[in-house]
């Protein structure tokens, strides 16, 4: 800490930590606090919350400190032994197997498939991304194969047979050395977005019963996964994607391992396999090995953790999933785990973005103050916060519908009553109508994804220069989060490819009528007078939006196309100020239900609510969505200065201190 500097009288005082580790993820964050709480059932957080807190001390030490390590080393391939014969070796360190055990036992996916110790019901999978942010505040990269496995094992069980049922067991394993982990090889190289273009050919082989893949993946990542999902061409597909079929291609050969080559089996002690007890660290003897070779890993910028290959299928065993020349439908199930999976990572990359950059300006001194007091440092961080705020509100909204969808599949699988009823009937809850929920969070995933990735690449930026010159050096971890950060617009479809997504949402699936009405009734469940300025703005720009989407679905597909991306980031906007305008409302109603209003910052106060949230949405409309003359220079806007406290360290706001117009504090 700053000698001399006296802490804050209230809120979290940044200044006592030296940087952003060796501390608890979860209670410095009290606003995934809050969107967890808000996105799952009171039974629900009340079991995950004292878990989340011990995960988020884990990874705020042991696997902070080893994914530094991670990040200087990296896994290697080795795809030939001495001898020269295929081994398709990848070479961890004892880091990353550290914190790959570390991890998974805590049901980072386990949880939501299966009902963990305590529970009769699996958590939903909301809580599952919720593990993933706070672990990607240590290491996006290890977000990567957590979030595959669990789209893996989502995918496996929806259309999985007898066949890949071993496998989807042990990819939903709570043991490590029962474990295996998902993997997704869609890219080729003449098409990542175009999947259409996927030439890699599958035939099925009359006396082994299994199918044979020919062909080359160009970006795998977690290459050597043993739950590997892959599209091909089966014989005589159509063209395009309604050729594809799916695939479970695992590292080792399924026609000489009996069933999943687990964790333990490669790396531990079980009695089969090659793990340490059979002497060379995880290797495959090589007749074990699937008849395809790992090439090479690539060269990457960031996620070093993972390892991301090239891949020649010659003749590789595999067994299909679900339907022939279903594959597509099929991998968008996973992809959509995915998308919001990267959206959670990036709200986990921007929470320690954000953590860093409060700690340095708590922390270093110049020109005679920490930076935190000069005006244009507050104005970064404030509105920093709000716009994290804003991607964990949004990012949590989807999560809480890919929740409900998927707990509503699985009910109806087991004939069962709708499991989209699970959630509480509340404004904040969202369309409690399954198939609204559905057709909104078609649309929602890829603004989430997109919006959220550019985001934390931003604000990792940003981080890096309040860090000053420190920032850019390797020593310090603002190097990596750029570095990691800039993968998230790009793999599972970068922001073009998932701006022209929405507009299929809206054209095939009328998307556009649960978003409105969504907005709408969020909008209207707004009543407080002091939130009323930034709900007309709100309203208004709703309107010019409902105009918009009119617009767009009159136009030819070029004109669409052309305005795609600046409606993906317009429904954003909009569907954000009204959610967050909502929680405002919800924590101010709370207040005055309550007559409390605890340090809304205070980790071991429970989240009443106070006007803090007030603050964020009004800031939130302030700066997204209304005109501003002169850039805002002309308007007296102190914003930045007067609330620091309230909104960058979480000081309690009482709600009668709120004024009643947004730009007047
Ligand atoms: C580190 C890393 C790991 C990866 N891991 C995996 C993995 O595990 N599995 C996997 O399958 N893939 C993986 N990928 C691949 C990734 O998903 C693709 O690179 C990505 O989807 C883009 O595809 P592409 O590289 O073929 O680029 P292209 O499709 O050629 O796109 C190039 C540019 O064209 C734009 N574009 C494309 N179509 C349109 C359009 N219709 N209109 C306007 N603009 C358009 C894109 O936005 C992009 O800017 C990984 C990539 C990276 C970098």
């Amino acid at each position: 800490m700053t000698e001399g500097r006296s802490p804050p009288s209230e809120g979290i005082d940044f200044g006592r930590f030296e940087r952003g580790r060796h501390v608890n993820y979860w209670t410095l964050d009290p606003t995934l606090r809050r969107e967890l709480r808000r996105v799952m059932t009171a039974d629900e957080f009340d079991w995950a919350e004292p878990r989340l807190e011990s995960f988020g001390e884990l990874v705020g030490h042991t696997v902070a400190d080893n994914a530094d390590r991670v990040d200087a080393t990296g896994p290697e391939l080795d795809p030939r032994n001495r001898y020269g014969e295929i081994q398709n070796f990848v070479r961890y360190p004892a880091e990353q197997l550290e914190n790959d055990r570390l991890v998974y036992e805590r049901g980072i996916v386990a949880d939501a498939f299966d009902a963990p110790p305590g529970r009769e019901e699996s958590m939903p999978l909301s809580h599952a991304l919720g593990m993933l942010t706070l672990l990607s505040y240590a290491d996006a990269g290890f977000g990567c194969p957590v979030a595959m496995t669990m789209g893996a094992a989502v995918v496996l069980r929806k259309f999985g047979d007898e066949a890949t049922e071993p496998y989807y067991e042990a990819l939903v394993s709570r043991e490590y050395d029962d474990l295996i982990e998902g993997a997704m090889f869609l890219t080729e190289e003449q098409g990542g977005s175009d999947v259409g273009a996927i030439e890699t050919t599958a035939e099925y082989d009359d006396e082994s019963g299994y199918w044979r893949l020919a062909g080359e993946k160009w970006f795998c990542s977690n290459v050597d996964a043993e739950g590997t999902l892959a599209l091909a061409r089966t014989p005589d597909a159509p063209e395009g994607t309604a050729g594809l079929s799916m695939f479970l291609v695992p590292h080792a050969d399924p026609e000489v391992v009996d069933g999943p080559l687990t964790k333990g089996d490669r790396y531990g002690t079980n009695d089969r396999g090659n793990g340490p007890a059979g002497g060379s660290g995880g290797a495959l003897d090589p007749d074990q090995v699937n008849d395809q070779l790992y090439r090479q890993l690539k060269d990457k910028l960031g996620t070093i953790s993972v390892p991301t290959g090239e891949v020649e299928f010659d003749g590789a065993t595999a067994i299909l999933v679900g339907e022939e020349g279903a594959g597509f439908r099929q991998m968008a199930e996973m992809l959509n785990v995915e998308r919001l999976a990267n959206a959670a990572a990036s709200c986990g990359v921007m929470g320690r973005a954000l953590l860093e950059s409060r700690v340095q300006a708590a922390t270093r001194e110049v020109f005679g103050s920490t930076i935190d007091e000069y005006p244009l440092m507050r104005e970064d961080l404030v509105d920093m916060t709000v716009d994290y705020e804003a991607a964990t509100a949004f990012t949590f909204e989807a999560a809480a519908l890919l929740s409900r969808d998927e707990r509503a599949d699985r009910n109806e699988e087991r004939g069962e009553s709708d499991g989209a009823k699970q959630a509480a009937e509340t404004p904040l809850s969202g369309p409690t109508d399954p198939d609204r929920a559905a057709r909104l969070l078609r649309a929602l995933t890829p603004i989430a994804k997109l919006r959220t990735g550019r985001m934390a690449v931003d604000m990792a930026s940003d981080a890096m220069e309040i860090q000053g010159g420190n920032g850019y050096v390797d020593d310090f971890v603002t190097h990596r989060l750029l570095r990691d950060a800039q993968v998230l617009p790009i793999w599972e479809g970068t922001e073009n490819v998932l701006s022209l997504d929405l507009l299929r949402a809206l054209d095939r699936e009328d998307a556009h009528e649960p978003l409105l009405e969504t907005i709408d009734d969020r909008l209207s469940a707004v009543s407080y007078p002091a939130l009323a300025d930034a709900v007309e703005t709100t309203r208004e720009e709703y309107v010019a939006l409902s105009q918009a989407l009119a617009t767009l679905s009159a136009h030819d597909d070029a004109y669409a196309q052309l305005s795609a991306k600046r409606l993906a980031h317009y429904v954003f906007d909009v569907y954000t100020a009204a959610l967050l305008l909502t929680e405002a409302q919800a924590d101010l109603d709370r207040d005055e239900a309550d007559g409390e209003n605890p340090a809304a910052g205070d980790p071991d106060a429970t989240e009443n609510g106070d006007g803090r949230a007030a603050l964020v949405a009004r800031r939130f409309v302030e700066t997204h969505l209304r005109d501003r003359d002169a850039r805002g220079i002309t308007n007296e806007d102190r914003f930045p200065i007067e609330h620091f406290d309230a909104i960058v360290r979480y000081a309690p706001v009482s709600p009668s201190s709120l004024s009643m117009t947004n730009g007047d504090e």
